[in-house]
């Protein structure tokens, strides 16, 4: 049975103290600040009288690994870790080889308890700064930390727990999508039933990060990358209060790359694969204009999904052809903009294909125009089957693309698109991965642990 009073002296004047700053405390809010510093010398207290007590239970010494020899006591050493609730030591025994090879000190209690040799910083503390770091700057992060921890923590830190946590995942993702390479199928993530009988909606796009010129190099230009995300998500229904049936996106899945189309396309399809696409009862591929991304729904998804032009880029692309062809100033070239955007939206796109043919025709329209005005036909010409808006309406998909966009406005420019940041292509992608984890709801299970007390 731990006894706390054995380590915790009420006439200790480091404790008189904080039980003082609690008596004085005017406001609740320093009440309540005043009593968590005492709960954290608690806390401490606590921890080293378990730890001191597992340290005088017999050590079974593991053989020393050149020689084979059962390795041998040389007393308690001291040990210290940073924790959630400050710093804590604790004394356990180390030992030695007894036939004097130049192995490192064994400290068998450190082992269980899961702490490795040169580790720093407890567990606890590292995921929490990892979690913090997937929303803000590392100095703020690191700065929340101390407020909790009460110590110092570096921005420097937190980075490189960020780095050390992002590191070992891109080989595990790499693993999962050289088996589907291979032929196997990954392990499906596991959805109630009603989960699976929702329509399944994907799409992807890119957006663009700025780098370091180099490696190592904080000089010089910036250089622009373009990260590619790819959503996939169930479209679930919500009914509002007002008696309107809304589409509510639940299941959320995003994938991100450093990288093309080409090096999207294979992760995209091994979460399709994890999120049911094989069996969903539909499919639902939504996305604007972006030539490469159709041509990755042709290679991957056509035989499953409908694809779906995004409607607000088409419409946009119906202003265009009107401000071409009859002079965006003109009431005229308004008037037929909204009746082709009308027809478009409720299912007569042949019609508005109709009338740009028409346009073509017109005798004196300008070259420039007339470009104009072809390439917009050609660009719905190309899309013919992905405008068919007034049926998607009935099966209740999306017609616009934004959970694409909203997904790369999250995912990415939030986080890494702040005033004066510029990532090296590391920092990046660890970071990426943690930010992944977190949306996709494997945070935890990255970090091998529970946060939340309701998971
Ligand atoms: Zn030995």
């Amino acid at each position: 049975m731990l006894c706390l009073h054995d380590s915790i002296r009420d006439d200790d004047p480091s404790v008189q103290c904080l039980l003082r700053a609690v008596e004085d405390a005017p406001s609740l809010t320093a009440l309540i600040l005043a009593t968590w510093q005492v709960t954290r010398v608690l806390a401490v207290h606590l921890l080293e009288a378990v730890l001191a007590e597992r340290a005088r239970q017999p050590t079974a010494w593991p053989p020393c690994p050149t020689c084979g020899a059962s390795l041998r006591s040389k007393g308690f050493a001291p040990r210290q870790m940073m924790s959630l609730f400050g710093p804590i030591q604790w004394q356990r025994r180390v030992g030695r080889c007894p036939q004097g090879c130049a192995i490192p000190q064994v400290a068998p209690l450190d082992a269980a308890l899961g702490v490795q040799p040169h580790q720093r910083t407890s567990g606890e503390l590292q995921s929490l700064g990892c979690a913090l770091a997937v929303f803000v700057p590392f100095a703020t992060a690191a700065r929340l930390l101390g407020w909790y921890c009460g110590s110092v923590v570096s921005a420097r830190a937190v980075w490189c727990w960020v780095q050390a946590a992002g590191h070992q995942a891109p080989t595990h993702l790499q693993a999962a999508v050289d088996a589907v390479a291979r032929g196997e199928v990954p392990t499906p993530e596991p959805l109630t039933a009603e989960m699976l009988a929702l329509p399944l909606a994907l799409g992807a796009d890119g957006v663009m990060v700025p780098f370091r010129p180099a490696a190592g190099a904080p000089k010089g230009k910036t250089r622009w990358r373009e990260i590619k995300v790819g959503v996939l998500t169930r479209l679930g229904r919500h009914r509002t209060r007002t008696e309107r049936v809304v589409i509510r996106l639940v299941q959320r899945r995003l994938v991100a790359v450093l990288g093309d189309i080409d090096a999207l396309t294979p992760r995209l399809w091994c979460e399709a694969l994890r999120q049911g696409i094989r069996s969903a009862p539909q499919v639902v591929w939504l996305s604007d204009g972006g030539r490469g991304l159709w041509r990755l729904f042709e290679e991957c998804f056509a035989r499953q999904a409908t694809g779906v032009l995004d409607f607000y880029h088409a419409a946009q692309h119906l202003w265009q052809a009107a401000a071409a062809w009859l002079d965006g100033r003109t009431t005229q070239a308004r008037q037929w903009f909204a009746w082709a955007r009308h027809r478009l939206r409720h299912g007569m796109p042949d019609g508005v294909l109709a009338d740009l043919a028409d346009a073509l025709d017109v005798e004196g329209l300008p070259e420039t125009a007339r470009e104009t005005v072809r390439t917009v036909y050609a660009y719905l010409q190309r899309h013919r089957e992905h405008i068919n808006y007034a049926r998607y309406k009935e099966l209740g998909v999306p017609l616009g693309s934004g959970m694409v966009e909203s997904a790369c406005k999250w995912l990415i420019q939030q986080r890494f698109k702040g005033v004066g940041m510029r990532w090296s292509e590391d920092g990046f992608n660890h970071l990426l991965h943690l930010r992944l984890a977190w949306v996709n709801g494997r945070f935890e299970e990255l970090f091998g642990l529970t946060l939340s007390p309701n998971s």
